[in-house]
């Protein structure tokens, strides 16, 4: 019996998008006809068409099966229940917009069943297209984020990626609520090949990142995948300690010389600024983690689905 590679393709308000995908897909089906295919879909609580468009295709072409959530639960929780539904030996994570080119899954499926690899990963090689700030933004953010962190992150790694089934499962224990996948791909290790490409434009509507969207995400990233945070408070604390102690010194030695003449308040009012608002940070660092701590006590679940087939 032939082998069976799953599609994954999360979608939120994707009408327009999904059938000119499917069109593209089936094309690549058509290609690498000793697979077996099978497609994906999840309906992360779009407010648009895209549930009725995955159950006409589901009618017409039954290696299409849909998940379609009770809400809006984010690119990460539709990634996992795909990632939960699919049964092939392999499993493809696809966008369903295009922007990850259909023509490298078959240089994918080469890599694993005759290089070796358990995984073939993407990445961009160009942002054009994507303002200036957001970037540099992103450079920074990586830059940051492997200088802190164990876990490795690749400058423009897409979700876009070719796994073999001991991979995914090992991806379905981290049933942590605050997902990062970008870092989980990463944290459980696997022979992986990196594919590159320059960026492609969307096909049909529009991205669902905002700047501030992508900024609040790198910060969850960051708390993810790091604890080096934490530590600030005690470094910035043994600075200042080791400032006072300086100080402390320099006006004694002042005052035995020259007297004790009452000035100075305008610097004192400026340290107290500067060290008040270092307390501040770091007590701020400290909620970040509790809170993302107290969410995952919770132990809710990561998706809730209303229908699927
Ligand atoms: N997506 C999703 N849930 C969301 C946001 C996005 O399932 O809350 C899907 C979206 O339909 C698309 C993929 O994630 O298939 C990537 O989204 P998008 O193209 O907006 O991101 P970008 O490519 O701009 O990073
Ligand atoms: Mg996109």
């Amino acid at each position: 019996m032939s082998e069976k590679l799953s599609v994954v393709i999360p979608c939120y308000n994707e009408q327009d998008a999904i059938p000119i995908f499917y069109e593209e897909i089936i094309k690549v089906a058509i290609d690498l006809k000793e697979l077996e295919w099978e497609f994906v879909f999840v309906n992360d609580g779009s407010k648009d068409n895209t549930l009725a468009i995955m159950k006409k295709l589901r009618d017409k072409d039954e290696r299409v099966h849909f998940i379609s959530f009770s809400r809006n639960f984010g690119k990460e929780a539709a990634i996992y229940a795909g990632l939960k539904k699919a049964i092939g030996d392999y499993v493809l994570l696809m966008d369903v917009d295009l922007q990850d080119p259909p023509f490298l899954i078959a240089q994918m499926y080469h890599a694993i069943t005759s290089e070796g690899y358990d995984c073939v990963a993407t990445r961009r090689v160009t942002r054009e297209g994507e303002p200036f700030i957001r970037s540099i933004f992103a450079k920074c953010f990586y830059y940051l984020i492997n200088n802190i962190s164990k876990t490795e992150f690749v400058d423009g790694a897409r979700d876009f990626r070719m796994m073999k089934r001991q991979m995914v499962n090992a991806i379905l224990e981290l049933t942590e609520y605050n997902r990062f996948s970008k870092g989980i791909f990463s944290w459980v290790g696997f022979h992986v090949k990196w594919l590159e490409y320059v960026n492609v434009q969307r096909v049909a509507g529009e991205t669902k990142w905002s700047f501030w969207k992508l900024l609040i995400y790198s910060f969850e990233g960051i708390v993810a995948f790091s604890t080096t945070p934490l530590a600030l408070a005690s470094i910035f604390g043994l600075i200042f300690c080791f400032i006072s102690l300086l100080l402390i010194i320099l006006i004694v030695i002042r005052t035995l010389i020259w007297g004790d003449p009452t000035t100075g308040w305008p610097s004192l009012v400026c340290i107290f600024c500067l060290i008040g608002g270092v307390q501040m940070f770091c007590t701020g660092i400290l909620g970040q983690y509790l809170a993302k701590t107290y969410l995952e006590t919770k132990k809710r679940p990561i998706f809730i689905v209303k229908e699927e087939a």
